[in-house]
């Protein structure tokens, strides 16, 4: 018998008619002769009007008592879920992320799953019945309390439950129908991409691309759980992520050099100019970031300058962080003795991704060739071995994700 987890996000159970549709999508994965877990997101946008009250009410909430507020929006997808399942005659039960054993850390807002003791599901699902679990929350460990894992964070509830059930896989539906090699909202033409590794797709995930949540990637990867990303619209296939040794031999995608292009525009970029080019400055500065727990991504440091012995140090971080950096790094200025900081936020990250840039020499340079061909100028660069990232402007990333999906032939 084949165990399946199925996730659906909020989109795909927006109203009643919806949870219905989703209902007879599980039913018929059910009478196929199949053990059944589900994940559910909360309704529509319920999360988010969640947050706008609390907002309004008590601006910043109470982390600890967001985590009480939150919950019950997929608490209650997921009883409603149940309640369809069973009009269809088929045994539904639903589950809080406690009662499944979703065991985190105690971080409110942001807490890592650190066991699942899925003893009651496993009950649950010997008794036959379709397994229906509250995403994105758990209980703490250490002080009990329910916690939230972080937005869109569904995702990693399925894999990790995947996981510890020991299922053949996890489909993940929303209403795209999966991984494209480009935003289509930006290329008529992009492709999906029938295969992508767990590599390609947590440096698109970290790049970008929204589909599926970084954490529940590197969870998939970090416990080789095969994860199908496909719309609950449609019964085509959707993108398979999985292991890079699993990727169908002679495919046009184990061929391609790159296997996919992907554009983020939540970033802004921090320019602290005129520092004194001595041992312990960047340091410095980035302490003081990483205190107003701030997480940075590109970084890039100019060699002094040889006249004044000062030297330019650019980083970018997300764009919602920007104001309390530069806020963080004013107040120091005297103490790092920079000459001056530059913000702008009005810039986008192009990257293109594939197992296949390991080998083949030339293409930093086809896509830079590309870039400076549309006159596009390049303000930051960075690499890893299976991915390549630039910051341009904000109004050039369109045309920079078009000339590079272009220049790759995808
Ligand atoms: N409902 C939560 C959110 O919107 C979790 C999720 O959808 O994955 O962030
Ligand atoms: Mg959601």
């Amino acid at each position: 018998m084949t165990r399946v987890v199925q996730k659906f996000g909020g989109s795909s159970v927006a109203d009643a008619a919806s949870i219905k549709r989703v209902a007879r999508r599980i039913a018929a994965t059910k009478q196929a002769g199949n053990d059944v877990v589900v994940v559910i997101s909360a309704m529509g946008d319920t999360t988010d009007d969640l947050m706008d009250l609390a907002l309004e009410v008590s601006p910043p909430p109470a982390p600890r008592e967001l985590d009480m507020l939150l919950p019950p929006g997929e608490r209650q997808s997921a009883a409603l879920l149940a309640m369809a399942l069973s009009d269809l005659g088929i045994p539904a039960r639903s589950y809080t992320g406690s009662q499944a054993g979703v065991i985190t850390t105690a971080a409110h807002g942001n807490a890592r799953i650190i066991d699942i003791t899925p003893g009651r599901i496993e009950k649950s699902l010997e008794a036959g019945d379709v397994v229906i679990v509250a995403g994105f929350q758990g209980v703490s460990q250490t002080t009990k309390d329910v916690t939230t894992l972080g937005r869109g964070a569904s995702d990693t509830t399925a894999v990790a439950l995947a996981s510890s059930l020991g299922a053949d896989f996890c489909e993940i539906y929303s209403d795209v129908d999966g991984v494209f090699t480009a935003d289509p909202r930006i290329i008529t033409g992009a492709r999906r991409i029938p295969e992508i590794s767990y590599e390609e797709m947590l440096e698109m995930a970290a790049c970008g691309a929204k589909i599926l949540h970084l954490r529940c990637v590197e969870y998939a990867r970090r416990e080789d759980v095969p994860v199908h990303v496909r719309s609950s619209f449609s019964d085509k296939p959707g993108t398979w992520v999985k292991d890079l040794a699993d990727i169908t031999k002679g495919s046009d995608m184990e061929a391609a050099i790159i296997t996919g292009v992907s554009h983020d525009r939540s970033e802004a970029k921090i320019t602290v100019a005129g520092i004194p080019a001595a041992v312990g400055r960047a340091a410095q500065i980035f302490d003081i970031v990483a205190r107003a727990d701030i997480n940075i991504d590109m970084i890039v440091q100019n060699a002094s300058r040889v006249m004044n012995g000062r030297t330019d140090l650019s980083f970018t971080l997300p764009l919602s962080d920007g104001p309390t950096a530069v806020h963080a790094l004013t107040a120091a200025k005297d103490e790092i003795g920079y000459e001056q900081i530059l913000y702008n936020d009005q810039i986008g990250k192009v990257s293109v991704v594939g197992v296949g840039m390991r080998s083949p020499p030339g293409v930093t340079s086809t896509f830079f060739r590309a870039l400076a061909d549309s006159g596009i100028n390049l303000q930051m660069i960075s690499t890893s071995e299976i991915r390549i990232s630039v910051v341009v402007d904000a109004d050039q990333v369109d045309e920079a994700v078009r000339v590079a999906h272009t220049a790759f032939g995808l």
